[in-house]
């Protein structure tokens, strides 16, 4: 027996029969009660409009039925099958006005998408707990897993009014009366069409799932995903899983909101990794993250509250679908691939999702529309698949997942850009890249062939080394070819080509054999180029910077060391007064400044001398063109001149002078000592007013050092004694005789001992206490020779007295001159001035007047050390000198055949010029016969007499004048 049919019997007897009059009381609704008409062909007739609902009646509720076909209308009474019963009762009446007995099946499905809502839908559930007729037994529940299906008989004639206790508060989505066989029919109708549908979706999962074992790439396993859900979707839509698992009544909406949730959590998940969200947007990725957890937090909810579950999953279907549309259309415009792939896709998933609201809304029903969304689901996995799909194949058969070893690397060659240099060794083929290679123009026509078809190609240069490589590879059977070479491009460039290639040896060990790659580095030798040269040149002016200059100079060192020949000068070119040119025209100005004045530099120069920018405004340059003084001295001077000629520069023009400084290269020196010997003469140059030339001499170095202490130690050395005078005799080279002294400061100091005076002498110049330090030698000086001449009774006795710079530009000079020439009555004559020409050149105005001022007082003047400055001896004689003192360092053997040659011209000259001559510094007998045939008239030297304190000068005198006086 059915198991309602019990309940259903005992409600029977509690069926109360009543007279229509008494129905008066219980109001007019049960008469708008209208029988739903029955033919023998109805195949399904919709008895929801039919329907009345009444809600909240309780467990026991009574109604009036239609009445019959005797028109009697009853009052029913119909107890709730369960306690736990919703309260709710709907009622309806069916007529039967054929002549026939008519089965008729009443259906109500358990789900219905349409018009399930939008938030908090009704995900269906039983619907009829059980339906009693007015006449006759309960009706019998056919089973039926989806719908509530009750069979109803109706009699001839009959008109009967049925009581459904509904199960559901969400009371009838659907009510129909159906044909059984019919009904069958469309029942198997559908089966057939979600058989089809599910084995398509199941394929397709299943596909999707192979494909991304096959290929790695993340959108796989999301399609695959997405595939899933959309089948366990539709299996729960199909009532498939119903069919297989068994399923308590009312759980079915907790699998039915899971299926929904997992739909839109694997729609999040798709777009995620189609799109590559997470490549670039971080943000894009934590939100993702976010709303995926969200959902996953909704799939556990779904099992408590199914509808909530459902509600929220639905919303987040549509919030995806447009956020999807909105990027789908930015990376559109962004040009990204796949986004426009996605385009077609995505428009029919919004088109679902339309769809499912008009349905879920109410607003588009019919019975095609639940299982046509099913299948629009499939549908849209069908085209995520062949989307996704096209990206597995697009691009070649490597797009992803495995391959093997051997294609990873003739990938990974490929993707390096280089070709393949294979040489064939017993056959002597090499195979060298194609054209298709991206190597330039390399001439691969000649490239491919017998090794010796590249010689030609070749750089000359190269030629030896690339046989050299191959025989020796060859040979060694070992080793590695990692070399490059210039190969000469069709365009007519060389090219370099680096080739990284590796004997492979054959079963005998000889070599069959060579691969490896080759590779345009054209641009990368080129950067390699331009970044040695950067490191070693000044960025303004492209000369030479200061590490280079070092560099030449230890190398052109080594060189002189080795060969006489090589014999350079350093020169040191500083721009006087810089630091103005930048202040007032700017440092724009400057620097181009800087870059005209390297230009004419280097014009001047040849081109095996170097010319460098050091630092700022200061060059340096390595003469190796020039080894004679005066050709160094003309060469210095075309430099001076070459800073000098005015500058143009934005309608004006700038004139600037530079100071030099010259040093010779010594034997042994290191550079950086030679830059500083250069840089102490180009200082002095500075200090003595720029734009001249200054040679390097050993008393600049001291300069620096102690120089404080030092200076002190001289103001104090004046109380204490420390200072003297020495007196050199001056030789008359006829004779031999002494014809005067010269007289040398000497300083004792109490610490360190003598002081040489070139030491000395320079602090006193710069301090200023020179000129005390040159009066006491002047009065010291004349009172000796005023007691000499007092003693020998000879007037002629000279006595020469240095003078210095500081001494030359001061008035007083004249004046103390005359003062002691009184006070010790010498005869003028008898004293004389010793003054060098870098001291006159360097105010030659001031000296001229000077120097012609202390010749009217008949004092003799001497143009002391000749040959150590730059000027001539024709412009020196602008001045009024009587006597020239040649330098020592022309006296000095230093093996120059020329020498005996210059100091001749230098003799005559002067003697043309009517000077008398002094040679300093005579170091051989030989020397001095020499000098004595040229009619110089005196020597002085150490090895005719070094430097005499005064009381032995004068012991001297007076064996002189004994002599003379024997002599006489
Ligand atoms: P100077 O005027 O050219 O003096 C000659 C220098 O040559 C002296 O060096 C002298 O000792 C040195 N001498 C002489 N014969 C020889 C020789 O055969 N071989 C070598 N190698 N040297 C020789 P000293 O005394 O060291 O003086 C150096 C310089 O100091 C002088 O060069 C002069 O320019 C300066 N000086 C010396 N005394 C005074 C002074 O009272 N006032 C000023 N303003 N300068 C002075
Ligand atoms: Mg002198
Ligand atoms: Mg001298």
């Amino acid at each position: 027996m059915h198991p309602v049919l019990k309940p259903a019997l005992s409600r029977l007897l509690s069926l109360l029969v009543l007279v229509a009059g008494l129905l008066g009381t219980f109001g007019g609704h049960a008469f708008a009660l209208e029988p739903v008409a029955i033919a023998r062909d109805d195949v399904a007739i919709d008895l929801l409009p039919a329907v009345d609902v009444y809600r909240g009646r309780g467990a026991s509720f009574q109604v009036s039925t239609v009445p019959g076909s005797d028109g009697i209308v009853r009052r029913i009474e119909v107890e709730a099958n369960s306690p736990t019963s919703s309260g709710d009762w709907a009622v309806f009446a069916l007529a039967n006005n054929t002549d026939v007995q008519i089965d008729r099946l009443i259906v109500a499905p358990n789900f219905k998408l349409a018009g399930s809502g939008v938030i908090w839908p009704d995900l269906g559930s039983q619907r009829i707990a059980s339906i009693t007729p007015s006449e006759g037994f309960a009706l019998d529940r056919q089973p039926n897993p989806e719908a509530d299906v009750f069979l109803v008989t109706l009699d001839p004639g009959s008109t009967v009014t049925f009581v459904a206790e509904l199960a559901s508060s969400r009371g009838l989505p659907e009510l129909r009366l159906w044909e059984p066989n019919a009904y069958k029919d469309t029942i198997n109708a559908y089966t057939l069409y979600r058989g089809i549908v599910l084995g398509i979706a199941g394929l397709l999962a299943v596909f999707l799932t192979i494909l991304f074992v096959v290929k790695g790439s993340p959108m796989f396993p999301a399609t695959a995903a997405l595939a899933w859900a959309v089948l366990a979707y539709i299996c729960i839509d199909f009532d498939f899983w119903q069919k297989l698992v068994p399923i308590m009544p009312g759980q079915e909406r907790i699998w039915r909101a899971g299926t929904e949730v997992a739909l839109a959590f694997t729609l999040v998940v798709f777009l995620y990794a189609y799109l590559n969200l997470n490549r670039w947007h971080g943000i894009l990725s934590a939100f993702t993250i976010l709303w995926l957890t969200g959902l996953l937090a909704l799939g556990v909810a779904a099992v408590f509250d199914p509808p909530v579950a459902a509600g929220i999953a639905r919303l987040s279907l549509a919030v995806t679908a447009g956020m999807g549309l909105v990027l789908i259309l930015y990376f559109t415009w962004l040009r990204f691939d796949r986004a426009i792939m996605l385009i077609p896709t995505w428009s029919l998933v919004i088109l679902w999702l339309f769809g499912g609201w008009m349905t879920v809304t109410g607003q588009l029903v019919n019975d095609v529309i639940q299982p046509a969304l099913g299948g629009g689901l499939v549908l849209i996995v069908l085209l995520i698949g062949f989307t996704v799909m096209q990206h597995a194949f697009a691009g070649g058969g490597f797009a992803g997942g495995a391959i093997s070893e051997l294609e990873r690397r003739s990938l990974a060659l490929t993707g390096t850009g280089d070709a393949i240099w294979d040489w064939d060794v017993a056959r002597d083929r090499i195979f060298a890249g194609a054209d298709g290679d991206s190597l330039g123009t390399l001439p691969f026509s000649e490239m491919n062939g017998p090794a010796r078809d590249w010689l030609p190609i070749l750089h000359p240069d190269d030629r030896d080394r690339f046989k050299l490589t191959l025989d020796t590879i060859v040979e060694h059977r070992r080793g590695r070819i990692t070399q490059d070479f210039r190969v000469r491009g069709r365009e007519g460039h060389y090219h370099w080509v680096s080739l990284r290639a590796r004997p492979v040896l054959g079963s005998d060990g000889e070599v069959v054999r060579c691969v490896g790659t080759m590779k345009d580095v054209t641009e990368h030798k080129k950067a390699e180029e331009r970044l040695l040269h950067d490191a070693l040149h000044d960025q303004l002016t492209g000369l030479p910077n200061r590490e280079l200059f070092i560099d030449r100079l230890e190398s052109i060192g080594a060189l002189a060391t080795t060969r006489p020949d090589v014999k350079p000068s350093v020169i040191l070119i500083d721009i006087d007064r810089f630091r103005q040119v930048n202040d007032d025209y700017g440092i724009a100005t400057g620097d181009t400044i800087l870059l005209t004045v390297g230009r004419r530099l280097k014009r001047v120069l040849k081109s095996q001398d170097t010319l460098a920018r050091l630092n700022g405004d200061k060059f340096g340059l390595i003469l190796t063109s020039e080894t004679d003084v005066a050709a160094i001295v003309a060469f210095a001077e075309s430099l001076r001149e070459a800073i000098k000629a005015p500058i143009s520069f934005g309608g004006r023009e700038i004139i600037l002078t530079g100071s030099l400084g010259i040093t010779g290269w010594s034997e042994g020196a290191n550079p950086e000592d030679v830059i500083k010997e250069a840089e102490l003469a180009m200082y002095q140059s500075k200090r003595l007013g720029g734009d001249r030339i200054e040679p390097f001499r050993p008393a600049y170095k001291t300069a620096g050092s102690g120089r404080l202490e030092m200076e002190s130690d001289l103001r104090r050395a004046f109380g204490r004694n420390e200072l003297s005078l020495a007196f050199q005799p001056v030789v008359r080279l006829e004779d031999g005789d002494t014809a005067g002294f010269e007289a040398l400061l000497r300083w004792e100091h109490p610490k360190r001992g003598a002081i040489s005076p070139a030491e000395f002498i320079p602090i006193a110049e710069s301090s200023g206490l020179i000129v005390q330090l040159g009066q006491f030698a002047l009065e010291e000086a004349v009172r000796r020779l005023s007691d000499w001449h007092k003693m020998t009774g000879d007037p002629t006795l000279t006595v020469s007295v240095n003078i210095s710079s500081r001494q030359l530009i001061r008035q007083d000079l004249l004046n103390d001159v005359a003062a002691v020439l009184a006070r010790f009555e010498v005869p003028p004559a008898s004293l004389k001035l010793e003054v060098t020409e870098s001291l006159v050149m360097d105010n030659p105005e001031r000296s001229a007047q000077l120097l012609t001022k202390l010749r009217e007082m008949g004092v003799g003047l001497s143009l002391d050390d000749f040959g150590t400055g730059y000027s001539s001896l024709a412009y020196l004689m602008r001045f009024p000198f009587d006597t020239l003192k040649i330098d020592q360092s022309f006296l000095r053997d230093d093996g120059r055949p020329q020498r005996p040659i210059i100091l001749q011209s230098i003799v005559t000259m002067a003697h043309d010029l009517g000077l008398s001559v002094v040679a300093e510094g005579v170091e051989t007998e030989e020397d001095a016969v020499r000098l004595r045939q040229l009619n110089c008239e005196y020597a002085q030297s150490y090895m005719f007499s070094p430097p005499l304190t005064p009381d032995v000068a004068r012991r001297r005198l007076q064996d002189r004048s004994v002599g003379f006086k024997r002599a006489g």
